[in-house]
């Protein structure tokens, strides 16, 4: 399929493939938009089938970064970058160094940083070769390093915003709450709902992480394709994308889902399927910037753990907002929330082009 009929490209404004043949490193950025500042988004390394698959999942991720940004009033455009390798191989530091070199070259219109299959110490690896990095180890107090915590953060008070929402009460005492993939971000938000009391139940594929979350929280395990129909208060989507669709929504007994996963709705449509049958759903892009605020005031310089905790402090507010306005205008929030971003980013880019 040519780039330009792909139905993800949607006013993307560029894609870049590269390719070293010292290290076979293959790596594609897409960048979304630059309207509100340099395009920042992590980058994914994973198993794709194809480079179709890739380029699919480059472009999806940097819009969703385009609204994330755009949302959490960041001064930060949209773009993403996917490698396409296998994490569990452990590919070699010249292998990010080179990676590395690909960002550089985009001269700072992208920025950097974790996402899926990525680490802080590959990060530090990419620094050696361009600055336009963040994620980095940071010193006591200083913004940076793992953003996943701080994303972990902002899930936990969305949640929590969605129950006053739906229930009146933001109390987490004795709800049920399934989360799907207990990694980096599941794990610490079943540490942080645990603590407040919720009763856990979990899946993930990764045996090690299922073993540390259930010693750490004596949670309930269910097996993967169990999960998104458990019967609980709360599901929080923390593994993949798509996971709300046709055939999983009716299905679903949650109230409410709040989670970290990107692009959880396989279609714009699945928001309507969730609205019609009054499930309350936490915008993806909003719930889960707590990572990219973090990235982002890193990147910025000179900022502080206090200020990243004052932004990702923001993220309730803006979801009551947002199903406010959806209970209103009787639209999913879905829907309200790509309303409110694009107006963001097109009242950017009118003042550039003034
Ligand atoms: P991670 O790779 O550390 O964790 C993902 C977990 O999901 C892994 O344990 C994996 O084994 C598990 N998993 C994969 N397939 C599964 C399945 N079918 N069923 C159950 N579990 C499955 O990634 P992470 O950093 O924790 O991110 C989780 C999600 O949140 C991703 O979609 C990511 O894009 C998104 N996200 C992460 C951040 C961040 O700061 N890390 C920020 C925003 C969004």
């Amino acid at each position: 399929m040519s780039l330009f009929e792909n139905p993800s490209w949607q006013g993307h404004e560029s894609i870049h493939k590269f390719y070293d043949s010292q290290t076979g490193l293959k790596a594609i950025i897409a960048i979304h938009s630059t309207a509100l500042g340099p395009a920042g988004g992590g980058c994914r390394m994973w198993r794709y089938e194809n480079e179709e698959d890739a380029t699919r999942d480059a472009l999806r991720l940097s819009r969703g970064m385009t609204y994330k940004n755009a949302m959490a009033g960041l001064p930060m455009g949209g773009g993403k970058a996917v490698i396409l390798a296998d994490p569990e191989k452990r590919p070699s530091d010249d292998f990010f160094r080179a990676f590395g070199r690909c960002v550089d070259k985009l001269g700072g219109s992208y920025i950097t940083a974790e996402d899926v299959g990525m680490t802080v110490d590959n990060m530090r690896t990419i620094k050696q070769v361009t600055d336009f990095v963040a994620g980095l180890p940071s010193t006591q107090g200083s913004a940076g390093g793992d953003p996943s915590p701080w994303t972990a953060d902002g899930i936990f008070l969305g949640i929590r915003a969605a129950l006053q929402h739906r229930h009146g009460s933001a109390s987490l005492d004795n709800l049920r709450v399934a989360v799907q993939g207990v990694g980096k971000v599941g794990y610490d938000l079943c540490r942080q709902l645990h603590a407040a009391g919720a009763n856990l139940v979990i899946s993930d594929v990764n045996e090690d992480n299922l073993r540390r979350a259930k010693a750490d929280f004596g949670v309930q395990v269910v097996r993967p394709e169990q999960i998104l129909f458990e019967d609980v208060d709360v599901l929080s989507p923390c593994a993949l994308g798509a996971v709300l669709n046709a055939q999983s929504i009716p299905d679903i007994r949650a109230s409410v889902i709040a989670g970290a996963a990107n692009n959880q709705l396989a279609t714009e449509q699945d928001g309507n399927r969730l609205f019609d049958r009054k499930i309350l759903y936490a915008p993806d892009f909003v719930i889960n910037a707590g990572g990219i605020i973090s990235v982002s005031l890193e990147y910025d310089g000179g900022k502080t753990t206090t200020e990243v905790r004052a932004q990702i402090a923001l993220i309730p507010e803006r979801l009551s907002r947002i199903f406010a306005t959806s209970d209103k205008q009787q639209d999913p929030t879905n829907v309200v929330a790509d309303a409110m971003a694009e107006s963001i980013v097109a009242d950017a880019a009118a003042k550039h082009s003034h």
